[in-house]
């Protein structure tokens, strides 16, 4: 069957399809937003805070190897993407600090997401779930819709003047991990919605989209090894945040990093260790002040070891760095050596020193006894590498002829699907999902893709 043709078709109906599709059909466009699961709302609908970088400045400073023009257009589009939010009546709370450099609101993203869906079917648009998008229609050059398979095993294409790929990202996708990120990141485990496998990475590049820098690296936590994260439940309480104030072995029992700077690329680090799994060792203080304690204002704080002890992670507490020796062999630590490295950087801690590697911020000792022992190991949450774009969400591929990028006609990505903005740094995901997806709505809305045709 074949539908009149629509202004925008969005392929992935999480934070940034469902932000592009609603926000067209306020506009009075017209669009259909196709899901693969049975319910909208992807990742999104496990995360709380839309946040970013406080200005251009400090996003650059933190991220120095993104694209410049995203890392702009994200810190323009914020506030308006704010303001959206709000103008639906959903909540957005006053702004708090994230991750030490960054600041957001905590949002009600479920409130948010369902009054996506509602607007866009008050206003006679469409939502397919359970929708499969098996190619993208191309002629001549330009994307002009999809052809879909729909719940009920039949076909359907869907013509349209332009097609958002927002499918969340690769991260569902063992080899896809494996090929782009790193090769023991085909077994790390998953800490995000199962569904977002690359579909639109695949879709893009079919129509000529290029794919950003190889090596860009991924947003996701330490988490406890060997525990199945497959209740989506664990992927806050067992995400091992602390990891800032503790010190992190691999299993030579050489640390490796500064933890200090942020668990997220604490995470990104140990996946390069061998075996890409590590010993977490925190102290008393540690305990009180930071495990069981709140990562972000507004959400409450857990015993985080008790949790992941009582998911069955490899952990337990010693009552004096001594008993660090006797740590069982199978757990495959030196056991001797971690107490060493434990004393010697107390000691040059107190002594004022600089440990290798240097800590950038918490610098106090470890000694206060008991010392409670996690074997920690990355789990993804999303990729940062991904399709190119511009400001306007505009898919870019290389010409070819020398003449650098050009903008695929038809073609708009946005969210995780998108790459450049982060190359191994992370500044938020709801919001860059929030604003190029409001992006891909203004592009829709006000170009026509026959102009980039050529
Ligand atoms: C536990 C957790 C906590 C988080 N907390 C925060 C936070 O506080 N702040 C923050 O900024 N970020 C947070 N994030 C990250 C944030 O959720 C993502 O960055 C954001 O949702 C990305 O938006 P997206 O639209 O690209 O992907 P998603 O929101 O994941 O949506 C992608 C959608 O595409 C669908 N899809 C996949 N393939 C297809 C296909 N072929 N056809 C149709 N549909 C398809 C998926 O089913 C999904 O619905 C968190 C993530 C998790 C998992």
């Amino acid at each position: 069957m074949d539908d009149e043709t629509v202004d925008l078709l969005v392929v992935g109906g999480g934070m940034a399809g469902l932000s592009a599709a609603a926000r067209v059909a306020a506009e009075g466009g017209s669009v259909v937003l196709v899901e693969k699961a049975d319910r909208p709302g992807g990742s999104a609908r496990f995360a709380g805070f839309v946040w970013t970088a406080p200005t251009v400045e400090e996003l650059r400073r933190v991220n120095p190897d993104g694209d410049p023009e995203l890392a702009a257009a994200l810190l323009d589009g914020f506030a308006e993407g704010v303001e959206w939010i709000r103008s639906l009546g959903v909540e957005c709370r006053p702004p708090v600090p994230v991750l030490g450099f960054g600041r957001g609101h905590q949002v009600d993203t479920n409130h948010y997401l369902d009054t996506c869906e509602r607007l866009i079917r008050e206003r006679g648009q469409q939502v397919l779930t359970g929708t499969r998008t098996t190619s993208l229609v191309v002629e001549n050059g330009m994307v002009k819709g999809a052809v879909c398979l729909l719940p009920d095993g039949s076909e359907r294409r869907i013509e349209s003047r332009w097609t958002l790929l927002a499918t969340g990202g690769f991260q569902g996708d063992r080899a896809l991990r494996a090929e782009h990120v790193h090769p023991r990141a085909a077994d790390i485990e998953l800490r995000a919605n199962p569904h977002s496998r690359g579909d639109g990475l695949a879709l893009g590049r079919s129509a000529g989209a290029d794919f950003g820098a190889k090596d860009a690296g991924f947003y996701g936590h330490l988490m406890p090894a060997g525990v199945s994260l497959a209740d989506p439940a664990r992927f806050v309480d067992l995400a091992l945040y602390y990891s800032e104030h503790a010190l992190l072995f691999d299993t030579t029992g050489e640390r490796f990093v500064d933890e200090t700077v942020g668990d997220h690329l604490t995470a990104m680090a140990l996946l390069e260790r061998p075996q890409a799994r590590g010993l977490l060792v925190a102290d008393a203080r540690v305990h009180r002040e930071w495990i069981s304690a709140s990562y972000v204002a507004g959400i409450p704080g857990v015993d985080k070891f008790q949790l992941c002890h009582r998911a069955g992670a490899r952990s337990a507490v010693a009552d004096s760095l001594a008993d660090f020796a006797s740590m069982p062999e199978e757990w495959g630590y030196p056991g001797a050596t971690v107490r060493d490295r434990i004393a010697d950087f107390n000691a040059t801690v107190r002594s004022g020193g600089a440990t290798t590697p240097d800590r950038l911020l918490d610098r106090q000792p470890l000694d206060e006894p008991p010392f409670y022992a996690v074997e920690a190991a990355p789990a993804i949450t999303f990729t940062f590498g991904g399709l190119l774009i511009d400001a306007g969400a505009h898919a870019l591929s290389a010409d070819g002829d020398g003449a650098g990028r050009r903008r695929v006609p038809g073609q708009l990505v946005a969210g995780a699907d998108a790459g450049g903005l982060y190359r191994r740094a992370y500044a938020g995901g709801l919001a860059p999902a929030l604003v190029f997806g409001l992006a891909a709505a203004r592009t829709a809305l006000t170009e026509s893709p026959a102009d980039l045709a050529h």
